[in-house]
């Protein structure tokens, strides 16, 4: 699939026969009904093997745990039975031309006849898009009096005229399927997700959240499957003498990359039990400290995963580092995990956590 930048259908194919697509939806609506933990867990599995296949399960998950929380009756439960039943997947479709990565606002606006919201958006990455059974989408509201009155709308697949445009070729995360697209349908009004304008909490307290925890699972498997890897083959019959096991700066470098896969993992527990007992408890999760630790979280992931990878490839060299057929596949890791900073910019998260920071004056923590 990253040959041939392919969806992994045949890996879509298995999460749903598993009932994996609907591990967040609740029992009683036919789901596993697993936890944020469950959730996590299994995309650190994911993400051991291949990190395309680990974000499609955990951007898909995001998208079932907003439905949860704020879809209204009785479409949510319905769409909810249709998750359980037949493991639909979900795209989630937030990004868009002229705002860029901006998640807060919206630049094309829902049209409103009451009875259904008129949608015309085009979309400019969408992972797995050319193959979701139903989309989660940010537009500006009917009437908004500015681009932050924003919406979440939920589409069938069905229900929409989708062009694909473009090709996908990128870098890495070539099996995400990331396409381009042009969404255009009339939709039943029930099937806003929460009220018209409502975005903003949904994303605060939910999308970004578990986008963030997703994601960081996500690195955080693909880059300790590379090192799993790569402990595997130092220790091989067949390599030994290759490499001086002995060699201090070899031994300093693995340490240094165990180091920040504990690092990540500390932290992504860490987070994953402060939003759980939040949500459980009812705590605001708009709060700074709460937000300050989501979102730094996305970026330490997104950094020391990556230079995991970087880490790794001093450790073995050309050979099983920088050569694509090595069983380590760590060429394919690196181009893979360079995306991790660029998934909502780093930069973006940095403007945002200095406002937050100066919002907390005790410094206090979560
Ligand atoms: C593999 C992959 C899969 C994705 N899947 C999806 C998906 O399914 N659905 C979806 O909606 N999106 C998806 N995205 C898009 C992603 O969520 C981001 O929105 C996107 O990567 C941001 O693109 P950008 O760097 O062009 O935009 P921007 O965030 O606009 O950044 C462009 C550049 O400008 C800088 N910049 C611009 N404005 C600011 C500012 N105000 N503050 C600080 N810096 C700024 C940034 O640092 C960066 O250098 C995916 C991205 C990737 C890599």
């Amino acid at each position: 699939m990253d040959a041939a930048a392919e969806f992994p259908t045949a890996a879509l194919t298995e999460l749903r026969r598993q009932g994996l697509l609907g591990l967040l939806a609740p029992r009683h609506h036919g789901g596993l009904g697993g936890t944020l933990d469950d959730m996590l867990e299994v995309t650190v599995a994911l993400g051991r093997v291949d990190l395309s296949v680990a974000m499609i399960f955990a951007m898909h998950s995001q998208q079932v745990a907003a439905i949860v929380a704020h879809a209204a009756q009785p479409f949510g439960d319905d769409l909810l039975a249709q998750l359980g039943d037949e493991g639909l997947y979900l795209a989630s479709v937030t990004t868009e031309a002229g705002k860029g990565g901006h998640l807060l606002s919206a630049e094309s606006q829902l049209g409103d006849d009451g009875d259904s919201v008129v949608l015309d958006r085009f979309a400019p990455i969408v992972t797995g898009g050319a193959h979701a059974d139903g989309f989660l989408v940010s537009v500006r509201s009917p009437r908004a009096q500015s681009e932050h009155e924003v919406s979440l709308v939920y589409a069938h697949r069905d229900q929409l005229d989708i062009v694909v445009s473009g090709a996908w070729n990128p870098l890495g995360m070539r099996a995400s399927h990331s396409v381009a697209l042009q969404l255009t349908g009339r939709i039943p009004a029930g099937q806003v997700i929460g009220a018209h304008g409502g975005f903003r909490r949904i994303a605060v307290t939910c999308f970004a959240p578990l986008a963030h925890l997703g994601w960081a699972a996500a690195w955080l498997g693909a880059a300790a499957g590379a090192m799993s890897r790569v402990v595997s083959l130092l220790r091989a019959p067949a390599e030994r003498g290759r490499l001086n096991l002995e060699s201090e700066l070899l031994l300093a470098r693995l340490s240094r990359a165990r180091q920040r896969l504990e690092t990540v993992h500390a932290l992504t527990r860490h987070t994953a039990a402060a939003v759980s007992g939040a949500m459980d408890g009812g705590a605001d999760l708009s709060r700074p400290r709460y937000q300050l630790l989501i979102n730094s979280l996305k970026i330490t992931a997104s950094e020391e995963c990556y230079r995991v990878i970087e880490d790794l490839i001093d450790v073995v060299g050309l050979k099983h580092g920088y050569l694509k057929d090595s069983p380590t596949g760590l060429e394919r890791s690196l181009r893979d995990l360079r995306s991790a900073a660029l998934n909502f910019s780093n930069d973006r998260l940095h403007l945002a956590d200095g406002r937050l920071a100066l919002l907390d004056p005790e410094v206090g923590f979560v």
